[in-house]
């Protein structure tokens, strides 16, 4: 079975940047809408491979989530489960450290969300600015669905099954977490005890990616994406259309560092600061072009996402092992979260039999 190269998983860990945090209960997931993107990598994957060493980490495929806008389109969902183990794998996640599990393997979600969703009002759900923006962008008109207005609450439920305490996310997740927490000052006064864990988020650096024309977030669902696996050819082509500084018309006119995506995406994946800020500097004086600036990003991205290429078409190869790691970190994850369950029955007083 193919195994994680210890040099990715080294560079990888090297280069995140993240806060030294040991033993901790984590929990994270991607909904399976699509393979991960470059938001993913910097936004959360980066850290989870450097978490791992030290904390119990669980990584949660969000099917059941990924159904709440694809209701009339199921087989996009399915159709993405292993694409996305295989990202997992290809970055450096280590099964032998990280459960990595299938949402809807584990019944215990589902009637999480049931018991939660008694606690929490429509008018709060409509609340939530991420909930509110995503749906203005779908346009589901007057049919927004039920799951999908709810979602918050069934990642509460994701969250606190596992009794996470570390959420690793991008900036589009905090209100998540917040209603998460919300959720669990409920339970816990609901069982005058404290049966659950509030969560904190754990943000990287660069916790929202922009798209490379600058106008959105990076998404799966909005299509703007640089896959794990993309061929060099599409980097440079991603890379040639980027969006920089529009009044930037000549090589020695000074440029605009802000906002200009070529310069988001070298500090978020350009290993060498400092390089960058010289970069920034010449630019913002005048006399390094766009051509240049783009070309060194090129050779960055294409550096970055070759190894991770590599070894996820060999992992998307082998179909059989990427189930049983899935099959595996589900049954022990199903345990862990009717411990939770349980308890949370028990503080509603549905424990009778
Ligand atoms: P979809 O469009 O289907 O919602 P997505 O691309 O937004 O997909 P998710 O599965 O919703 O990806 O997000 C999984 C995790 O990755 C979340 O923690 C989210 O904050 C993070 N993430 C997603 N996109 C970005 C991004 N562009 N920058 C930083 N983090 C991101
Ligand atoms: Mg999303």
């Amino acid at each position: 079975m193919p195994n994680t190269p210890n040099d990715l998983a080294t560079a990888t860990t090297a280069t995140s940047g993240s806060k030294a945090i040991t033993e901790q209960k984590i929990l994270t997931g991607d909904r399976a809408t699509g393979q991960l993107h470059l938001g993913h990598y910097i936004g959360s994957l980066k850290q989870r491979v450097e978490l791992q060493h030290n904390n119990q980490q669980t990584i949660l495929v969000a099917d059941m989530q990924g159904l709440t806008d694809n209701g009339n389109n199921p087989s996009k969902v399915a159709d993405n489960i292993l694409n996305v183990v295989a990202d997992y794998l290809a970055v450096g996640i280590d099964p032998a450290k990280t459960t990595i599990c299938l949402q809807s393997g584990i019944p215990a979600l589902a009637e999480l969300t049931m018991y939660y969703s008694n606690l929490v009002s429509i008018a709060r759900l409509e609340r939530n600015p991420t909930v509110k923006s995503e749906i203005q962008g779908k346009n589901f008109g007057r049919s927004i669905p039920a799951g999908f207005l709810s979602y918050p609450i069934s990642q509460a439920a994701d969250i606190t099954a596992f009794q996470a305490q570390l959420v690793p996310v991008g900036d589009d997740q905090l209100p998540m977490l917040e209603q998460t927490n919300e959720i669990v000052r409920k339970i816990n006064s609901l069982a005058n005890s404290q049966i659950l864990r509030e969560c904190q988020p754990l943000l990287s650096n660069i916790s929202r990616l922009p798209s490379p024309d600058g106008k959105s977030k990076m998404s799966k669902s909005l299509g703007n994406v640089i896959t794990l696996d993309a061929s060099d050819k599409a980097i440079s082509q991603a890379v040639k259309a980027m969006y920089t500084d529009p009044n930037h018309l000549t090589i020695d006119q000074p440029g605009q560092v802000e906002g200009n995506v070529v310069f988001t995406y070298l500090d978020a994946f350009h290993p060498d600061a400092e390089y960058v800020a010289q970069l920034k500097e010449h630019y913002q004086r005048g006399g390094l072009g766009d051509g240049k600036t783009k070309q060194i990003l090129t050779d960055c991205l294409q550096t970055l996402i070759a190894p991770i290429r590599a070894r996820r078409q060999a992992l998307i190869a082998d179909k059989g092992y990427l189930i049983e790691v899935l099959k595996k970190g589900t049954e022990q994850a199903r345990e862990e979260s009717q411990q939770t369950l349980d308890k949370v029955k028990t503080a509603f007083g549905l424990n009778l039999i």
